[in-house]
């Protein structure tokens, strides 16, 4: 396995990989990689010949006062952890890398960005897609895969290749979790050890709402039913609690059946995010 930080090498070594009939695999992270993370460069390692892990906290996501400088940065370790499973390119550029001087072209996902947690963090998913469709064209990968634990992503993303007709496959994989419930998350760590007992309520009150939803509830009472079983927690503040059609991811209110039940809260300094999908 190599670890590389330009473009240039990326572009040599996948053009390689091609020229012996490899198909290239592809997932983008921030690096600080967990079991969450390694599912899915375990599902790329066993759906794709060539894989490439990119490693980059992308400054274009983070708002003014989140946490881009304390975000953790381990890339020795994380690098480690590729070449265990399988990896056959790790990609951690540099911010200069990235964007040229004078960058100024964005990619905007309308509509599915404004609702859950593009309503609070602006411009967020610009600096997620755009970031993500320059991976892309950097890699030039056959599939990619993203987490269902940032659900409202994986949707932003998918739409993003098809609607610019990128010659990408998008591939969702399953959350990973704590035995407690807890989704893994890179910003897990920044939890204090009342705040980590805290935590799995999030979890418990989206299965609450979830049983709801199985029987029937609609997504206004199935948000009154999560929002109950948050509010048994008060270490943890709810920002939003929403119902969400699983494709349009347009609140359903009145509604019941398939849905995606999706929060954040913020547990002290931490802001956590959580989702669970409904089937019809
Ligand atoms: P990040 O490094 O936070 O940008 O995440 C990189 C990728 O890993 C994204 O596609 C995330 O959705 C995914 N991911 C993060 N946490 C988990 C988890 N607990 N289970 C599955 N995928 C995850």
């Amino acid at each position: 396995m190599r670890v590389v930080h330009t473009k240039s090498e990326v572009r040599a070594a996948v053009a390689a990989a091609r020229a012996e009939g490899k198909t290239i695999g592809f997932v983008p992270t921030m690096g600080a990689l967990h079991a969450g993370h390694m599912s899915l460069v375990e599902a790329a390692v066993a759906g794709s010949d060539f894989v490439v892990v990119s490693i980059f906290v992308n400054p274009m996501q983070f708002g003014p006062g989140e946490d881009l400088e304390k975000y953790p940065r381990t890339l020795d370790e994380d690098a480690a952890q590729c070449e265990a499973a399988g990896v056959a390119l790790v990609f951690a550029p540099s911010v200069s890398e990235m964007y040229a001087d004078g960058a100024c072209t964005t990619v905007h996902v309308a509509g599915l960005t404004e609702g859950l947690c593009g309503q609070f963090r602006p411009g967020h998913f610009d600096g997620v897609t755009t970031v993500v469709c320059k991976l892309f064209n950097i890699v030039a990968p056959d599939r990619a895969w993203f987490g269902e634990k940032d659900y409202q992503q994986l949707v932003v993303i998918r739409r993003m290749a098809r609607d610019l007709d990128l010659p990408v496959e998008v591939i969702g994989g399953p959350t990973v979790r704590e035995a407690d419930g807890l989704a893994l998350s890179s910003r897990n760590q920044y939890l204090s050890a009342t705040e980590r007992a805290a935590a799995p309520a999030l979890q418990a009150a989206l299965q609450e709402g979830a049983r709801a939803a199985r029987e029937g509830a609609t997504g206004a009472e199935v948000e009154r039913t999560v929002a109950e079983a948050l509010a048994r927690e008060p270490m943890l503040r709810p920002q939003y609690i929403r119902a969400v059609h699983p494709e349009t991811l347009q609140r359903l209110l009145g509604e019941s059946g398939p849905m995606v039940i999706a929060a954040a809260a913020h547990l002290g300094e931490t802001r956590l995010i959580d989702n669970i999908k409904v089937e019809g």
